[in-house]
């Protein structure tokens, strides 16, 4: 073997056999240096072999004295052999990256699988969290409240008179819970809180279900709505656009889509001051679709995601005040369907996010009512606002007054009450 590899040349027999010098059987060492050697092959004229040789050669220099390493000639000027090389039988254990590498695969390589894809949105390296499994919340489960004052290491309370609609109130290190029975209205500091579930009551203790407890009372039980200390990335955007106008206000025939857009810029420069790193969806009249407006976060990198919007339930003119959305936990129904089918066994992307988006809605939701003093509409959750529930990131939509409302409309139609509703995101955010 010395003497034919310092003339550089090995002699390979075709078919099932490789047979070397005196017998010796070295075939799965011989098809990693076919495999190996495959670009030396082509580039050295191996190709030039006839596929109906009886005895090909391969041409290997000098591999006792040096260790051989494969020089790849650039990509896409190798050539390509003319026909079937004359190799055994098709390599069942290549090396899966030499299999992109080459221009065209030749022909020894089909039976190697195509090298998967990862896929764009959830590559498998991704520090993504795992989404909740389907049959996670199947059952019903309720915690007692005491219990549940217990696991923190906080004194239990008493409640005496539990009748429905009786209010629970509950002081805790980080602020203050009101619960009311048999109604999913709860008040964080005062602020409106729509629950899941109604609370219910037995002897001396309340229930609360396991997935209030889980999204609502231990978040906020951890540190309260605390500010914001990710990554300052944020896509906002601006809701509606182009053909479509959103909502058409009672006042002026102002439309959502150009006073969404005036309050995402007035928001974008009191952000940009505040260290943040801005994306707007759009930063003029043009129609985007939900799905774009996600795939915009995707690529923007965003650590944080904040839809505006303005509301309105015309020919109703009753309707007034602030609310604010993230994507329902799983296993909750929404506050909002807007006639979508609400499956509430369906995890989506942004459940990974539930804890967060929460925290964040109320601390922005608070800020935004303090601010413009407008009535509390709640944080509440919804499941069909596609442009939130396919987030990788803590997402909230924000409904910031009824246009078919004659009050809050002619406060909307200022632009000194649109700077406070952008100062108002931004003061939570600072
Ligand atoms: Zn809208």
């Amino acid at each position: 073997m010395d003497n034919l590899q310092r003339r550089g040349r090995i002699p390979l027999e075709r078919g099932s056999e490789l047979r070397l010098f005196q017998g010796v059987l070295l075939r799965p060492l011989a098809c990693l240096q076919v495999v190996l050697l495959l670009p030396l092959l082509i580039s050295s004229g191996c190709q030039s072999q006839r596929p109906d040789t009886k005895s090909s050669r391969i041409t290997q220099t000098q591999a006792n004295e040096q260790p051989v390493t494969p020089v790849l000639p650039p990509l896409g000027t190798r050539t390509v052999p003319a026909g079937p090389l004359p190799l055994p039988e098709p390599v069942p254990t290549v090396p899966m990256p030499l299999v992109p590498a080459l221009p065209v695969a030749p022909p020894t390589l089909e039976a190697v699988p195509p090298v998967p894809v990862p896929r764009a949105s959830f590559p498998a390296d991704s520090p993504l969290r795992p989404l909740p499994k389907q049959d996670r919340f199947s059952g019903d489960s309720w915690q007692s409240l005491n219990r549940w004052l217990a696991t923190h290491q906080w004194p239990s309370a008493q409640f005496s008179v539990l009748a429905q609609n009786t209010r629970v109130n509950l002081k805790i290190p980080t602020g203050d819970w009101t619960l009311q029975l048999g109604s999913q209205r709860a008040f964080w500091n005062g602020m409106l809180i729509q629950l899941g579930f109604e609370p219910r009551a037995i002897v001396h203790d309340v229930l609360v279900h396991s997935l209030d407890v889980e999204k609502h009372l231990d978040p906020l039980a951890a540190a309260g709505a605390a500010a914001w200390t990710g990554p300052r990335i944020i896509v906002l955007d601006p809701g509606h656009g182009g053909a479509q106008p959103g909502s058409r206000s009672i006042i002026g025939n102002q439309l959502e889509k150009d006073l969404t857009l005036d309050w995402a810029l007035r928001l974008r420069a009191l952000l940009q001051a505040q260290g943040w790193e801005v994306h707007l969806t759009r930063t003029n009249d043009f129609y985007m679709s939900l799905a774009e407006r996600v795939d915009f976060s995707e690529h923007s990198g965003a650590a944080l995601f904040i839809s505006l919007h303005l509301n309105s339930s015309f020919p109703n003119q009753e309707a007034q005040g602030i609310e604010t959305y993230t994507t329902t936990p799983q296993g909750m129904n929404s506050h909002l369907t807007r006639e979508y089918a609400d499956d509430p066994t369906r995890p989506y992307p942004n459940n990974r996010y539930d804890e967060e988006s929460f925290s964040l809605a109320v601390r922005i939701h608070r800020s935004l009512i303090t601010r413009s003093g407008a009535t509390d509409r709640g944080v509440r959750h919804a499941r069909f606002m596609d442009v939130l529930r396919w987030q990788n990131r803590p997402a909230l939509l924000v409904e910031g007054g009824f246009l078919s409302n004659p009050a809050e409309a002619l406060k909307i139609a200022s632009p000194a009450y649109r700077q406070k509703l952008a100062a108002a995101i931004a003061e939570a955010l600072r």
